[in-house]
């Protein structure tokens, strides 16, 4: 669908920019990097520089407060977005389309419809890509049985019909990714958010999480929410009991580890990650599988003439989320302006907060300021909610996060 309307759209910005004369950014990937920098680039040049982005859906779903669509507390409606705003007040060319190459020679992204979109400079905020054959016997088909939910829409739509319509007594298995992964405390949240609907209506279900990892993001935080608001359903087992997963099947739900079968009526694969593919193919990855990015300017380490945003670079410090994201795309975009035009440049400053909601009213935080050193993007100070607060503070916190939400969607779509 998205490649139809690139086929179209794209002949005609080509056009455009050759005959307006300004120098082009070009920005890959509409999401929290890509949108917010696209929008800024846009604004603040104010019409100094062409801004093209390139992304194949028409609709946006964050997975930023998905988990809490699974819980009952968003509509899925809230977390869509469309690019309508980026085009009429922001004047973005948006082209619905995946990019399929980038020729770093001749400075030009090719359209999976044919066109070619000439660039100046180049943001690259693919987001992340699922490595399925990480989990033994995972694999594109088998989401369609055992959703990842991991990319935000029909995945996580799947996922939540699965968790309403489980049998009485059934069995929720989380296979947790490994690290470096999008979203550190998602796995976490998304799990209380799960016992927050099986509680209300299938109460002696029970929730596995089959980790690769010995710990994780808020741990104490979560488990004592659990402890208090779902006592007995969650049980988290480390790759030190159970082995790891060494197989699974999609038909009947069996997940195999080195301490036994578990049978799952509901089976949530999160596979390991990479950058998202357009990346690799771009020559920007190095052996990790992400991105090498230069922290002041988030250029990358391989092409000068290219910016590497999000979950798709290598951040230091700073962990894969929405927030850095959109953090990570602000710098960007002041770097592009400065090498396109005279516009002046700062040192860069990068901020995250990662809130999670644990059950109603129940919500924590982790955080961090970062400044840019030549090595990495290195954290200054740091954050972190408390066991055993009131409940007015977590309240507050959970209510700071709603804000936090309408803030930065306005900021990625105006
Ligand atoms: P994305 O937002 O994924 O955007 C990438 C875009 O690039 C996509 O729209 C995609 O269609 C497009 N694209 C990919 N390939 C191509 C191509 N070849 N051509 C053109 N376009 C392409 N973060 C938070 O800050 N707070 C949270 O509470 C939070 N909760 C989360 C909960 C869950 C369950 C998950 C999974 C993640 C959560 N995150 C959260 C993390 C956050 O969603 C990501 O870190 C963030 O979206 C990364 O932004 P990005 O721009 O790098 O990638």
């Amino acid at each position: 669908m998205g490649a139809t309307a690139g086929v179209a759209a794209t002949p005609r910005f080509t056009r455009a920019l050759h005959a307006q004369g300004r120098p082009r950014a070009v920005v890959i990937g509409g999401g929290a990097g890509g949108a917010t920098a696209a929008r800024y680039i846009a604004k603040d040049s104010k019409g100094a520089i062409d801004v093209t982005l390139i992304e194949p859906t028409r609709s946006y779903y964050t997975c930023f407060f998905s988990n809490l669509y699974i819980g009952g507390f968003r509509t899925l409606a809230s977390i869509g977005h469309s690019y309508g705003g980026l085009a009429s007040d922001y004047g973005v060319n948006v082209v619905h389309d995946w990019a399929v190459g980038v020729d770093r020679d001749a400075r030009e992204v090719a359209l999976a419809g044919g066109g070619r979109v000439p660039y100046d400079r180049l943001v690259v905020a693919p987001g992340i890509d699922l490595q399925y054959d990480s989990v033994p016997g995972y694999s594109l088909a088998a989401a369609g049985r055992m959703p990842h939910a991991w990319k935000a829409g029909t995945q996580t739509t799947l996922l939540k019909e699965k968790v309403l319509a489980m049998r009485e007594g059934g069995t929720y298995v989380m296979v947790a990714p490994p690290n470096p992964y999008r979203c550190p405390p998602g796995p976490y949240e998304r799990v209380s958010m799960v016992a927050h609907q099986l509680k209300k209506t299938n109460p002696t279900a029970k929730i596995i999480i089959l980790d690769p990892k010995e710990k994780f993001s808020k741990q104490g935080l979560f488990m004592e929410g659990w402890e208090k608001h779902y006592p007995g359903m969650i049980e988290w087992l480390p790759a030190s009991i159970s082995g790891g997963v060494t197989g699974l099947n999609p038909e009947t739900g069996e997940i195999e580890t080195e301490l036994d079968t578990f049978k799952a009526d509901v089976a949530n694969v999160i596979p390991a990650q990479t950058a998202g593919h357009i990346a690799s193919q771009a020559g920007l990855t190095d052996r990790s599988g992400y991105c090498p990015i230069v922290p002041a300017t988030m250029q990358s380490r391989m092409d000068e003439a290219i910016h590497v945003l999000g979950d798709a670079c290598i951040a230091g410090d700073m962990p894969k989320s929405g927030f850095s994201a959109n953090s990570q795309a602000k710098v960007a975009a002041m770097a592009v302006r400065g090498a396109l035009t005279d516009a002046k440049t700062f040192p860069a400053r990068f901020a995250n907060t990662c809130w999670s909601l644990i059950d109603t009213d129940d919500g924590v935080k982790v955080g961090a300021r970062y400044e840019a050193t030549d090595e990495k993007i290195a954290s200054i100070d740091g954050f972190i909610s408390q066991t055993g607060e009131d409940a007015a503070l977590r309240k507050a916190t959970f209510e700071e996060s709603v804000g936090w939400y309408a803030g930065i969607s306005a900021d990625m779509f105006g």
